[in-house]
């Protein structure tokens, strides 16, 4: 397996300024594999409770998503309820039920040992650590969110110690690095130990740190955004999964890469949940992919 996601499968129920969406499929997981699977094969370390429908995990098998991983324990699936208001770059929690995640130990198919790249979703820090010395990825990155900055910041500081790159918001970077000022939020997190640091802005797009380079990415100029709920993890999938697919942990490759996971939110945001995935195609990826190169190029002449 090239690729391996631990995360969430979720129950999510959403409301945004233009409709709502009740119970449906959601996770940091579900996003992220559902975004890499157009570049690369794709496997879901994750539980989900005895109410999880199999035609969720149907749907996932069916875009090619490897649930080997995928654990069903007696309990109910964890569920995220948020909603966004006009701001719609900022997800407001109103309920975050644990569920099965609360006792939840990853056993790790055999062919998910040792993958090229590691992504630790969204998730109890302290599983995150765990998964991370169980496989020994070639590449890790990591994820998180302010209910882990609050509830286990000690234990996320040593996984942010031992990653290789990490993903995290602009509100998250803020509240971990306690500054306003996202480049030298940026460059603290450099410090503690990751090669590579994306800040991601919502509808701004995303920063890139390493140690030779900065770099930011736009995002795509949507005139419609309905829910924004799956965004950073599919802008995540998409950038993993097409580096996954290249092979090469370079800020060449991360900063291109970055541009198809720019392609892929763009589309989810358009619909709710995860229906933009039931009919995104490889010519969609292409057309948004040459957008792009148009709102980035400039005159290098002054
Ligand atoms: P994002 O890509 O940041 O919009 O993440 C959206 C997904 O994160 C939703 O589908 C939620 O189910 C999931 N989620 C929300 N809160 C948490 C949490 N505390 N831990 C893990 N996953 C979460």
């Amino acid at each position: 397996m090239k690729l391996v996601v631990l995360g969430t499968l979720a129950f999510d129920s959403i409301q945004t300024p233009f409709g709502k969406a009740e119970n449906v499929l959601g996770g940091s997981a579900t996003y992220f594999s559902l975004a890499a699977r157009n570049f690369s094969d794709v496997g879901i370390i994750g539980v989900v409770g005895t109410d999880f429908p199999a035609e969720h995990l149907n749907f996932l098998k069916s875009r090619g998503v490897d649930l080997k991983g995928v654990e069903s324990s007696p309990g109910k699936t964890f569920r995220w309820e948020g909603y966004y208001e006009y701001d719609m770059d900022q997800a407001h929690t109103l309920k975050t039920e644990l569920n099965v995640l609360e006792f939840f130990k990853p056993k790790i198919p055999e062919e998910y040992e040792q993958c090229d790249y590691l992504f630790l979703a969204n998730t109890d820090p302290e599983i995150q650590l765990e998964t991370l010395e169980k496989i020994k990825p070639k590449y890790s990155f990591c994820d998180t969110m302010n209910f882990w900055i609050e509830h286990d910041k000690e234990k996320l500081t040593k996984l942010l110690k031992k990653v290789d790159g990490v993903f995290i918001n602009e509100g998250e970077a803020r509240q971990y690095c306690e500054t306003p000022n996202l480049i030298q939020a940026g460059r603290r997190l450099l410090k503690l130990g990751p090669k590579k640091v994306i800040i991601k802005k919502g509808e701004s797009g995303a920063l890139f740190f390493s140690e030779d380079e900065f770099f930011a990415a736009p995002a795509y100029p949507l005139e419609t955004v309905k829910d924004p709920t799956g965004a950073g993890d599919s802008f995540a999938g998409g950038t993993i999964g097409h580096l996954a697919k290249h092979g090469e942990f370079t800020d060449y490759w991360i900063k291109k890469s970055m541009i198809c996971g720019s392609v892929i939110s763009s589309y989810v945001v358009e619909d709710f949940g995860i229906e933009s995935y039931k009919k995104l195609t490889q010519k969609n990826i292409e057309e948004r992919y040459e957008t792009f190169k148009k709102i980035v190029a400039f005159d290098h002449k002054i």
